[in-house]
């Protein structure tokens, strides 16, 4: 059998679990298997937010790649994808090209700004390691300032958050417990800090149980969160957002900015020679790109309709995990002229965290779940991923274990 190879693009959830999987289903004379991804690490982006706090260090939440990866069977490459040539069978690297005869794009997400004016510029993001890393940093420089300038300029206490998705929530959660911790560090009144969501549609967590946002809303406005609903951001400045609610617009003064309100696949994919529809490949059943079908597509990048919705699934890590499954699957088959399978996604809940001891959650379809339950489900997820990438050693290495953890 002639030795294939699989080129993986992307180290996030969708590309490390499919590379995991390989390394063990495939033997060495079968394939020669390249990962490429732009850093060193693959790290957790469903902790961004905390990252982006500082309640969770950068060093849990990246995982250095070649501790998970097997040497004999697996090369990494440290290196930027610029683009896709399918017809080819190249990828097109800052630094390389890789031909291949298997392709996986684990490529992940980009932030949608909706062409607003300023956003881009001004607004605060948390898709990565390193803009999580700026936005703590931003946050506690803020409060120095506002210990240190004579005049007090309350606008550097103010942080206007654009998004009331899980995303975004999940940040307000976070950013309302170090918000107690910056004030006591610097000595300042928590009374002067203003933690403000703008949100387009009526409700926070739109489609989600009633019950729950009711009670998300509660557990955050307790902690000083304030809520606009129905408002959109109309233009953002480096000291102001302007928004508009029934045809009124209003402006805030503020030095931080955070958009969480949307995201759409990485870009690559549509600059690429793929059609897309919203940005996306729409996958066969069996996650392969209908016009290549060596080119596999997981995660962010797929696109894959929940018929009995009527609409796209919505892109997670934990659909991207099991996307890795059926994929992994379905190139050993490919390489062995075997039969692949189908995949849908088997959606077992979903639980969004307020904080470092609140949050809610839907599990086994409609069990709802909240408060330190939550808490504890949410922490079991985490390391459930831990264990399934990494087993054992990884877990106990970056797993969450207290119950309420700093740091
Ligand atoms: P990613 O995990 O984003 O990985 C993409 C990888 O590709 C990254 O390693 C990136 O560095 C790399 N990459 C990107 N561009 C290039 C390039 N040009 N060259 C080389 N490498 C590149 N989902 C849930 O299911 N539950 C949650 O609780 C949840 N919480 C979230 C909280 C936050 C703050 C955020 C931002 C998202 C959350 N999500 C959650 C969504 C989830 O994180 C994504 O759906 C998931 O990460 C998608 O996995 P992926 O493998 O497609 O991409």
């Amino acid at each position: 059998m002639e030795k294939k190879s699989i080129v993986i693009l992307g180290a996030g959830y969708g590309g490390m679990m499919t590379v995991t999987k390989i390394q063990k289903s495939l033997r060495i004379e079968e394939a020669e298997i390249t990962l490429v991804n732009i850093n060193e690490y693959h790290y957790q982006t469903t902790w961004l937010h905390q990252n982006a706090v500082g309640t969770v260090s950068d060093d849990r939440t990246k995982i250095p790649i070649k501790d998970v990866i097997n040497p004999q069977k697996v090369t990494f490459i440290q290196d930027k994808v610029l683009s896709i040539q399918p017809k080819d069978k190249k990828v097109i690297l800052e630094k390389r090209i890789l031909h291949y005869d298997v392709l996986v794009i684990a490529l992940g997400f980009e932030v949608e700004t909706f062409d607003v004016p300023g956003l881009e510029a001004y607004a605060y993001t948390i898709n990565n390691i390193e803009k999580a890393r700026e936005l703590r940093r931003h946050i506690e420089h803020n409060f120095s300032l506002f210990v240190k300038e004579e005049k007090k300029n309350l606008s550097r206490l103010t942080f206007v958050i654009g998004g009331g998705g899980f995303t975004g929530v999940e940040f307000l959660g976070e950013l309302a417990d170090r918000v107690s911790e910056l004030c006591k560090k610097y000595n300042v009144d928590k009374q002067l800090v203003r933690i403000i969501n703008i949100e387009a549609t009526p409700t926070i967590l739109p489609g989600f149980d009633e019950q729950l946002v009711e009670y998300a809303m509660n557990s955050l406005e307790a902690r000083g969160v304030e809520f606009i609903t129905g408002a959109t951001f109309k233009e953002c400045t480096p000291t102001s957002v302007l928004f508009e609610k029934y045809g009124m617009q209003t402006k805030i003064s503020t030095h931080t900015i955070v958009w969480s309100a949307g995201v759409k696949a990485n870009s690559i994919i549509k600059e690429s020679d793929f059609t897309t529809n919203k940005g996306k490949i729409e996958v066969n059943n069996d996650m392969r790109s209908p016009e290549y079908d060596n080119v596999f597509v997981i995660g962010d990048c797929a696109l894959i309709m929940d018929f009995e919705k009527g609409k796209p699934y919505p892109p997670t890590a934990q659909i991207a995990i099991q996307e890795s499954e059926a994929v992994a699957y379905n190139i050993r088959a490919y390489i062995r002229n075997e039969e692949m399978e189908g995949f849908k996604p088997n959606i077992l809940g979903t639980v969004a965290s307020l904080g470092n001891r609140d949050a809610i959650g839907i599990i086994f379809k409609n069990k709802k779940v909240l408060g330190w339950k939550a808490t504890i489900l949410k922490k079991i997820i985490d390391n459930r991923y831990l264990f399934k990438l990494g087993g054992l050693r990884l877990l106990v290495k970056k797993g969450k274990f207290a119950i309420f953890p700093r740091v």
